[in-house]
């Protein structure tokens, strides 16, 4: 069988040719492979100029200083490190955490090994159209709140939240604004120089990068205070410790770069693919858009068929590399909470798929896609 149709983006990238071919350049005997914490000879020197290079690009993306850039091994441990590691250093200005219900699980498990340590959370939940209302955000904030923590575009659906006015809401009440941005470069530019955001958590392999590394943003003017979840050595300023990872970070520094540099080039594919693939859903029976595409990032279309089972369309749609609900969920037959979380029906719910496009898709790709749905629906109802 021939490789299946890659529509699974919104879960992981392909690392960017450009990217693989610098990352080779920092691991072998003749390359840059050094411990970059290495102070005493020329080839640790090398290294930390390779890092802080690609730490300067990162930052850049998002408008950052680069010093306000701590090296993690993906968003998963940015936003631990956001959540846990802020909860625990400004407990004394208050113990209560707002977030939605709808966020990724490296954000609600956080929040909920929280609340196991004497924190309180709040979880808003989303309007149908999978954003987070400032006025919903404004209801929930008490005088104790100290951290706001919300997702700049949603995994599951793409939709996409007001980051500046749910920050500006949050600091008129004193408390401090995260944001997982893990699925934002390549779709949504963000400068936290102009806007109300104090943490942010970035990935590389949802922007073409390697697997395994990723950062948080952690604003200095004015301070924001992070305790560290991994000790030993006092790497990052002391909020991460561990040798740095030379060839992933330089990988995601390059992915970051290319992020940048074609951004327009990459967002006009973007919506490219994903209008030709709802124009050729239009001549098909019972599709229910469960991403709101009005107010979603291009890239992520989430879909319910009415009248048939999402596993039975999956099962059918093997030439197409796709989703049920999140990656993450993807093991257990319980409906997307994200999903049922925006309203949508049990029955639907489970009878959903997430199609998402990036920078390798070809408009025979979602041609091929199509003509894989309009089958397997015809013959599934049948
Ligand atoms: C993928 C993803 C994460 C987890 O990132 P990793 O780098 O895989 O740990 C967190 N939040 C969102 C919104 C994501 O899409």
């Amino acid at each position: 069988m021939s490789q299946p149709i890659y529509l699974d983006y919104a879960a992981t990238t392909p690392v960017d040719p450009r990217v693989a071919e610098l990352m080779m350049r920092h691991l072998t005997q003749d390359g840059t492979f050094a411990n970059p914490a290495s102070r005493s000879h020329m080839p640790g020197w090398l290294a930390e100029q390779a890092v802080e290079g690609a730490r300067r690009q990162v930052a850049e993306l998002i408008g950052a200083d680069p010093r306000e850039i701590v090296w993690t091994s993906g968003a998963t441990e940015a936003d631990n490190l956001a959540l846990t590691g802020y909860m625990r250093a400004n407990s004394a200005r208050g113990r209560h955490l707002i977030t939605s219900t709808i966020e990724h699980k490296a954000i609600l498990d956080t929040a909920s090994a929280l609340e196991e340590e004497g924190f309180e959370v709040t979880r808003i939940a989303p309007q149908p159209d999978g954003r987070i209302s400032p006025d919903s955000l404004r209801d929930a904030l008490r005088s104790d709140t100290i951290l706001v923590s919300l997702m700049a575009v949603n995994n599951e659906l793409g939709s996409l939240n007001d980051l500046d006015a749910l920050g500006d809401i949050a600091h008129s009440h004193g408390a401090a604004f995260h944001v997982d941005a893990a699925q934002a470069p390549g779709k949504v530019q963000i400068d936290v120089s102009r806007q109300p955001i104090d943490m942010l958590s970035l990935s590389a392999h949802k922007a073409y990068g390697p697997k395994g590394i990723g950062a948080l943003y952690v604003r200095r003017q004015p301070q924001i205070k992070v305790d560290a979840l991994i000790h030993g050595g006092g790497h990052e300023r002391g909020m991460r410790s561990g040798t740095l990872p030379t060839h992933q970070i330089v990988g995601m520094g390059e992915a970051y770069r290319l992020s940048a540099e074609q951004f327009d080039a990459d967002h006009q594919h973007l919506v490219a693919m994903r209008d030709q693939f709802v124009a050729g859903l239009a001549c098909l029976e019972g599709v229910h858009f469960n991403t709101d595409i009005e107010v979603s990032a291009p890239n992520i279309v989430n879909l319910a068929f009415e009248g048939v089972d999402g596993e039975a369309m999956l099962m059918a749609l093997r030439g197409i590399a796709i989703s049920t609900g999140s990656a993450c969920n993807s093991a257990s037959v319980e409906p997307s909470f994200v999903l049922t979380g925006i309203g949508v029906p049990r029955p639907l719910a489970l009878a959903s798929l997430r199609f998402s496009f990036g920078r390798f898709t070809t408009a025979a790709d979602i041609e091929s896609a199509l003509g894989e749905l309009r089958h397997a629906l015809t013959s599934l109802r049948a």
